[in-house]
């Protein structure tokens, strides 16, 4: 991946919220979360490598704030995203019926051989209970679409 993950963060995801929050909402995430993250209320036992993480939370959690607690940056922030989720519905390689997928008993998952080597996995429940499931491959970008039996 030579993406750049900053640009490329979902805010949403760091804050435990949805778009469809309202600010108000996203505001007691963001509380929450830093009061959870913050350096100063870690118990002096924890390892300084967890230490370290939550800091890093904590700096993700104040980042996503700055951008959603501000009209102006989450608006541009919401198009963007919108923009980005446009471009990865895209590259949808195949269409795939449940039916012809290979149904591993051990691990309880369906799995298709994408053409790079590959291979595309899905747990059960997913595959049979979400519509219009698009999964990635494993190895390269590519995704198919499941369809489900009618
Ligand atoms: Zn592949």
């Amino acid at each position: 991946m030579t993406h750049d993950n900053r640009l490329h963060r979902d805010w949403y995801a760091i804050l435990d919220a949805s778009p469809s929050d309202c600010v108000q909402e996203l505001k007691q995430k963001y509380q929450k979360l830093a009061l959870l993250y913050h350096p100063d209320k870690q118990s002096p036992d924890t390892a300084a490598g967890e230490v370290e993480q939550c800091v890093q939370r904590f700096i993700e959690v104040d980042q996503a704030w700055k951008i959603l607690g501000n009209e102006e940056t989450k608006r541009a922030y919401d198009l963007q995203r919108r923009a980005r989720e446009l471009k990865q519905n895209w590259p949808v390689d195949a269409h795939v019926c449940l039916d012809d997928m290979t149904w591993d008993d051990g691990e309880q998952v369906y799995t298709y051989g994408c053409r790079c080597g590959g291979e595309y996995v899905v747990g059960k429940e997913e595959a049979e209970e979400e519509e219009d499931l698009v999964i990635c491959c494993d190895t390269c970008s590519l995704s198919i679409e499941i369809k489900r039996p009618a």
